[in-house]
């Protein structure tokens, strides 16, 4: 690897796979973490926006002093705003007004034109990512550059980056001794192109869905039928529809995380391990153990450190937030 990196796009990708310590231990299996909050961006999101734009960019569909617009949960509008301002374009970003604060604050810093929206279903056409489409319509009657709507759930360049770069960087990292992977949803861009990419080089490796409550996905895939029950305090995860990110997506079983499950998982690792990271991070953990617990001692099993803890200072890590929601509060924070 060059000493100097072109710029700092240059930096997303090849990050460390960390050995969690406590899920590692319980369970007699090896259990990692990709510890994707050390993206530029804080995400693994910044390889999807990564991957779309440079994808645009190849099919002609960007020019310099173009628009991209995009309904996200935050974390991909960053990464999409990181590249953009890198590359000479503009972000227009909807999103749900229920997202953490400090997301909002990340993407008005970095100068993205932010729009907030009420959070509707996505059979609502005030749904931020059915309003993304429009308002991407609309804008592009005025941009003489150009605009682009980033699609993330339903451009599958979403999943073919992860296809690329995380599935093979998880594979040379183990040397191919990897037994399962699983990872939540949001646009099953990077459960989708790591499974595909880790199946690729070995058809055994089990693909496994984490799927938070408030998502329909988990009994999709269990008996067919996309329903929800209950609610998560998570955010950028859950699902309620099959995105063409995947469709096709090797998926072998499924295992479904609660916040009260999931969350002590993330507060031991601060205290722990010295490891902060977001909501879905610890939904990834906990159905990693899950998963090795079902596989019995001494297998490998991988999954996504999503995002950095302090884009929810607001709300996981707030005792008020917590107390309100009935979740428990970690001594220290109390
Ligand atoms: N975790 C967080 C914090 C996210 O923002 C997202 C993306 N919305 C995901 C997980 C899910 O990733 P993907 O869209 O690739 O399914």
């Amino acid at each position: 690897m060059a000493k100097i990196r072109a710029d700092f796009n240059d930096t997303i990708g090849n990050t460390p796979l960390i050995k969690l310590k406590r899920a590692s231990e319980i369970t007699g299996c090896t259990i990692l973490g990709k510890a994707e909050f050390l993206n530029p961006g804080g995400s693994v999101k910044d390889r999807a926006a990564l991957a779309i734009i440079t994808d645009a960019e190849d099919k002609g569909l960007l020019k310099p002093g173009g628009v991209i617009v995009e309904g996200t949960a935050g974390n991909t509008g960053i990464g999409l705003a990181l590249v953009a301002n890198a590359r000479g374009y503009r972000t227009v970003i909807v999103m749900p007004e229920t997202q953490s604060q400090e997301k909002k604050d990340m993407l008005r810093l970095v100068g993205a034109d932010l729009r907030l929206v009420p959070a509707l279903p996505y059979a609502n056409p005030g749904n931020y990512v059915r309003y993304s489409e429009t308002l991407a319509k609309e804008l592009a009657a005025n941009e003489p550059a150009g605009v682009l709507w980033a699609n993330q759930f339903d451009n599958t360049a979403n999943r073919m980056g992860h296809y690329r770069t995380t599935g093979p960087e998880i594979w040379e990292q183990t040397d191919g001794k990897v037994d399962a992977f699983t990872c939540a949803v949001g646009t099953g861009g990077t459960l989708a192109g790591i499974g595909l990419a880790l199946k690729e080089r070995n058809k055994d490796i089990r693909i496994v869905l984490a799927d938070p409550m408030g998502s329909a996905l988990y009994n999709y895939y269990a008996n067919g039928e996309l329903k929800a029950e209950g609610t998560s305090i998570t955010e950028g995860i859950g699902q309620g529809r099959i995105t063409q990110n995947l469709v096709g997506a090797p998926i072998d079983g499924q295992v479904q995380v609660t916040d009260e499950e999931a969350l002590p998982v993330i507060f031991d690792l601060i205290k722990e391990e010295g490891l902060v990271v977001g909501g879905s991070s610890g939904i990834n953990i906990m159905a990693a153990i899950k998963v090795a617990r079902d596989l019995g001692p001494g297998h490998t099993v991988v999954t996504v450190l999503c995002d950095y803890g302090t884009r929810y200072q607001s709300k996981l890590f707030n005792p008020a937030f917590l107390r309100e929601k009935n979740l428990p509060v970690p001594e220290w924070l109390a």
